[in-house]
């Protein structure tokens, strides 16, 4: 129930077992045909099972860090850079790049913005609401003051499902000031993005069928061994201009055929064979058992929040849209205190002592963040494996050990 759980399966366990054996590396096309002709069909099961329109293709990567790291990339290439030629020292031309992700976005972002050569500081973080969705007329002011300063408005990130507390930022109004601007719009849904597989939830995620790259991870909450990413792009000819290279040795003789070699469109050369172990994956349990998972769920979360807001000596510190319930200690008789700085380091201190002492009982692990400068206790709900037994007991533990705390 940390961070977010560990996401496996017996499919997954086959789909890795088989992939060993094959040995396939996908690279190019002609070293593995059944590896790059089985990604493209898997993508496109996955793209049409989250309800995205079919002008997006895709690649399966290790994790969301390099598939937003690809995204940015063809970004850089697309707002006309030309840097993955010429490179960005030394030309005057190219002035600030900008990209523009929300303060509670994943460090992956700022990791990218690092390896890409625009550095860090080219990544605005955009303050966000009160409960953590970037707030889009910030958002505008920002572009605005970057382009009356003479800056490069490049991309924009948007979170659906962040990590500390799960928000998901306006994505529709986000992608019409992409619009508006030309900037890329990159989604990253690491671990919210499979919520969309539910189509009665799809209505949240309207506006992000306009991005230009979406990152999904079935590693995080698809029951898939660690790892796999789902990199989804409707413009792969930019994200073929970031990184396509092509020696002699790795070009293909007899170009009769029109095929993809996958090796093209991202960072490393060699690949494994994940789209199989989706294939597995999405053949054993069926959209209708993956979508009945991941609401039962939401469902667990939803019922744990709710016996949280049931407690005057607890509260909840964001909403839950998903799956991960982020909570505080906080007596009934200190309510009206809380915000009082020793009132609330006192609470910082023991929530931070109620993590540890849960924690200790060894029958849990949970995690923590900092929402709006408190200390929350996240609770994650999400592994196959946990039942409404596991749940009452993480919710006994918690009031258990805060009493003790109190005494
Ligand atoms: C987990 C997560 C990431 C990083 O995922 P990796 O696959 O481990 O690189 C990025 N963004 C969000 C929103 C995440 O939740």
């Amino acid at each position: 129930m940390a961070y977010f759980p560990t996401s496996s399966s017996a499919a997954g366990v086959v789909g890795e077992l088989l992939m060993a054996s094959l040995a396939q590396n996908t690279f190019l096309w002609r070293t593995s045909p059944i590896g790059t002709e089985l990604e493209t069909v898997v993508v496109s099961w996955l793209r049409q099972a989250l309800g995205l329109p079919d002008a997006f293709d895709g690649l399966f990567t290790d994790t969301a860090s390099i598939g937003s790291l690809i995204g940015l990339a063809a970004a850089r290439e697309a707002a006309g850079l030309d840097a993955a030629k010429r490179g960005l020292p030394g030309r005057p031309e190219v002035g600030q790049p900008r990209v523009y992700a929300s303060a509670e976005a994943h460090s992956s972002i700022d990791k990218a913005c690092m390896i890409l050569g625009l550095g860090r500081d080219a990544l605005v973080h955009i303050p966000t609401d009160n409960e953590y969705r970037m707030r889009v007329d910030a958002l505008e002011a920002a572009i605005a003051e970057d382009l009356a300063a003479g800056r490069r408005p490049i991309a924009i990130v948007a979170t659906i499902g962040t990590t500390a507390s799960t928000a998901a930022d306006p994505i529709a109004e986000i992608a019409s000031v992409a619009r508006r601007h030309d900037l890329w719009l990159h989604v990253d849904a690491a671990y919210a993005g499979v919520v969309a597989l539910l189509p009665e939830r799809r209505a949240e995620f309207a506006g992000w069928e306009i991005a230009d790259s979406i990152i999904v991870n079935p590693h995080k909450w698809l029951f898939t061994p660690f790892d796999a990413s789902l990199f989804l792009g409707r413009r792969m000819a930019e994200v073929r201009a970031a990184f396509s290279l092509v020696p002699e040795y790795l070009r293909t003789l007899d170009r009769s055929a029109p095929v993809r070699d996958v090796s093209e469109y991202t960072p490393q050369l060699g690949r494994r064979f994940r789209a199989l172990k989706l294939w597995v994956l999405l053949r054993w349990f069926g959209l209708a058992g993956l979508r009945r998972r991941i609401a039962h769920h939401v469902d667990q979360a939803q019922e744990l929040a709710s016996w949280v807001d049931a407690d005057p000596d607890f509260e909840r510190l964001a909403p839950v849209p998903f799956s991960v319930v982020c909570l505080r200690w906080r007596p009934a008789a200190l309510a009206d205190r809380a915000t009082e700085p020793d009132v609330a380091a006192f609470l910082d201190a023991r929530n931070q002592a109620l993590l540890d002492a849960v924690n200790r009982t060894g029958e849990v692990l949970l995690s923590h963040a900092r929402l709006g400068g408190r200390f929350a206790i996240r609770v994650a709900f999400g592994n196959l494996r946990t039942e409404e037994r596991h749940q009452r007991r993480v919710w006994e533990l918690l009031r258990r050990e805060a009493a003790k705390i109190v005494s």
